[in-house]
């Protein structure tokens, strides 16, 4: 992408949307400061939705219990007076400060941002799909195997295999199944981790002849060299009673088998590091480079708990050291959302007083 397009100018740029970084967003919006917000995954939500979107969380504030995706929901709908800017599905690569004091935040899809502040709110770093682990796999990736289905009509009429035994490997076999030439599952254990609705369509899929399961995992790709590439044609696969292999045809792979965390290029933006966590002071939540805050998961100080509670204290502190960064000169006082008509204002609850 060319670094030549203008950035985007913006008062604070949020690395990560995470339940942190979310918030991150409501506290500035208090202060009557706007925000863009960046996360790698095509949703919001960090691990609360990621990891653990069904399950219950006992220790938020006045919240007994909250499903942890119910959490995300309502955080969304509190931050929703703020209007901030998403830009989802992208990385952030680089955070470069320039001499005027400003950030150049660039993405891997080339959005380019010019901040006066940077909040790193990106929990245990930027989810990446687990890969295949087979030799040889690199030059098939991003062509004949993917860990994501960017558009389902690429897999019609192609000899495709699944790999995987969660919601997203069980969905696309039932999804693609009519459509594909042919359509191997293959899950390394008898048990799926998928809606039980959906393993049991599968299991008609295979008694009517539709489509294989095979309980095992890939060992090798096969492969012929055609028009001056190599030609994914089929995979070996090893069943699990580790008696015998077969041979499935595969001109495409998919295959899901969840996502971990990477810290990625947040390592190499020149910031104090500790065990791969930003090192930051108490008081405004700022790394060793002025202008970078980081609050959440993805930071460390004596005593630091890698709560969501935690991250929305941090949170809180920081939109005021942020505040008084971006305008040195403004006076600051802490106003209470119940009695501040300008915060009420931001929020646009102006003139719903009750007595
Ligand atoms: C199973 C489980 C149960 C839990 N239960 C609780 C609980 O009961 N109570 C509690 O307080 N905590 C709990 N936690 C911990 C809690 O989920 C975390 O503390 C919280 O998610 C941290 O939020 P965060 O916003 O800092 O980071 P995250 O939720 O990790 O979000 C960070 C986001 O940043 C994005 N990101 C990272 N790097 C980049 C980059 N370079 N570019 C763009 N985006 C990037 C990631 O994709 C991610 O979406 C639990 C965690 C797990 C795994």
């Amino acid at each position: 992408m060319s670094d030549t397009i203008e950035p985007t100018a913006a008062e604070v740029v949020i690395i990560g949307a995470g339940p942190v970084g979310i918030f991150q967003i409501f506290e500035l919006g208090l202060l009557g400061i706007h925000a863009h917000i960046i996360d790698s995954l095509i949703q919001v939500g960090g691990q609360c939705t990621e990891l653990y979107p069904e399950k219950p969380i006992y220790d938020i504030p006045a919240l007994p219990i909250c499903g942890a995706q119910e959490l995300i929901d309502r955080l969304l709908e509190q931050t929703k007076p703020f209007n901030a800017t998403y830009h989802l599905g992208q990385e952030v690569t680089e955070v470069k400060p320039l001499t005027d004091g400003k950030l150049l935040v660039v993405t891997s899809t080339g959005t380019r941002l010019l901040a006066g502040a940077v909040v790193i709110a990106a929990g245990v770093g930027s989810f990446q799909p687990r890969r295949l682990a087979l030799p040889g796999i690199e030059e098939f990736e991003g062509r004949s195997v993917h860990y994501r289905v960017k558009a389902a009509a690429d897999f019609h009429g192609r000899d495709l295999v699944i790999c995987g035994g969660g919601d997203s490997a069980l969905d696309w076999t039932v999804a693609l199944c009519e459509k594909a030439r042919s359509l191997t599952l293959v899950h390394r254990r008898a048990e799926f981790r998928a809606a039980p609705a959906t393993v049991a369509r599968m299991r008609e899929l295979v008694t009517a002849g539709r489509m294989q399961l095979v309980e095992g995992h890939a060992v090798a790709v096969q492969a012929e060299h055609a028009a001056g590439a190599n030609k994914l044609t089929g995979l070996v696969l090893q069943t699990n009673d580790g008696k015998s292999t077969l041979q499935v045809a595969a001109d495409q792979v998919l295959a899901f088998f969840g996502l971990h965390p990477k810290l990625g290029p947040i390592a190499e933006w020149g910031l104090e590091l500790e065990k791969k966590a930003l090192k930051v002071d108490t008081e405004k939540f700022q790394t060793s480079v002025p202008g970078i805050y980081a609050i959440g998961d993805i930071n460390t100080y004596p005593g630091k708990k890698k709560l969501i509670l935690s991250g929305f204290h941090e949170a809180a502190l920081a939109a005021f050291a942020i505040q008084h960064h971006l305008y040195p000169e403004k006076r600051q006082f802490l106003q209470y959302t119940t009695t501040s008509p300008i915060m009420q204002k931001r929020l646009g609850v102006a003139g719903t007083d009750t007595p």
